[in-house]
């Protein structure tokens, strides 16, 4: 982006601070799904991704003992065509998040800082610390045209937090991809918990200070069948009905935590 241009864009961003926030969040996993949303979408496949690297590894070991020039150029195309391959997964991962915002009509993006993975994640390798960057560039870069704005918040707690009534606790987290609340109940997959507790994050920074019951403009959360305001307050959205009963809504003891 050009100066003047980030000047202007950084312009309009302070002037748009009265209008209406919705952020879609986004959870990211070096197993099962790579990337779960607030609106409850699974994208991409972690667990392929992880096989077709240990394939590649494992080939590549083999040929390097042979340790011949033809056996280097094959390395190398190798090399080239599962890059080739993993770029075209983000990429594919990357566009699926963008609509998911834009049919949410989100302006923002969370994701937890990239910054430590391979220490906060079990089982993460640089190779998942390379896919999440790129797939965050990818997200970052595409949002632009849209109008998104994406944004890292720190990743403490959100895969402990019952998004639903806040309670915060390591025993919530009952398997790797199960979240069971054992103060409310609550029960749903550990990282869409996650994902939605990553979006009330940046909503609750983008609206710190804002008078967010009257007369502010909204602020919200982007889930499965409406959006979720800091103050609590569950709102449907039209298609709503279409899905059944919501189990988004969230008690009113959200607020504050
Ligand atoms: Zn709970």
């Amino acid at each position: 982006m050009r100066r003047t241009e980030r000047d202007e864009h950084e312009r309009s961003t302070t002037a748009s601070n009265a209008k209406h926030r919705t952020v879609l969040g986004v959870d990211l996993n070096v197993d099962g799904s790579l990337a779960v949303t607030s609106t409850g979408e699974f994208i991409g496949n972690a667990d392929e991704m992880n096989h077709r690297r240990r394939e590649f590894e494992k080939t590549r070991g083999s040929m390097q003992q042979t340790g011949t020039r033809s056996a280097h150029l094959s390395i190398q195309s190798m090399d080239d065509r599962e890059h080739r391959w993993m770029r075209d997964e983000l990429h594919r991962a990357s566009n699926l998040i963008l609509d998911e915002a834009r049919d949410h009509g989100c302006t923002h993006v969370a994701f937890e800082n990239l910054t430590d993975i391979r220490d906060r994640m079990a089982g993460a390798k640089r190779f998942h610390a390379w896919a999440f960057r790129r797939l965050y560039e990818y997200v970052e870069y595409k949002a632009e045209m849209l109008d998104i704005e994406v944004k890292q918040v720190s990743p403490a707690y959100t895969s402990r937090r019952c998004s639903k009534c806040g309670f915060t606790h390591e025993k919530n987290r009952r398997s790797k991809h199960q979240f069971v609340c054992q103060k409310c109940d609550y029960e749903l997959n550990a990282d869409y918990n996650a994902s939605k507790n990553i979006a009330r994050k940046l909503l609750k920074r983008l609206c710190s200070g804002q008078t967010s019951s009257s007369g502010g403009a909204p602020c919200q959360c982007a889930l499965t069948s409406g959006t979720l305001n800091l103050n609590g307050e569950f709102i449907a959205s039209v298609d709503s009905t279409a899905e059944g009963e919501s189990t988004d809504k969230p008690t009113t003891s959200v607020v504050g935590h």
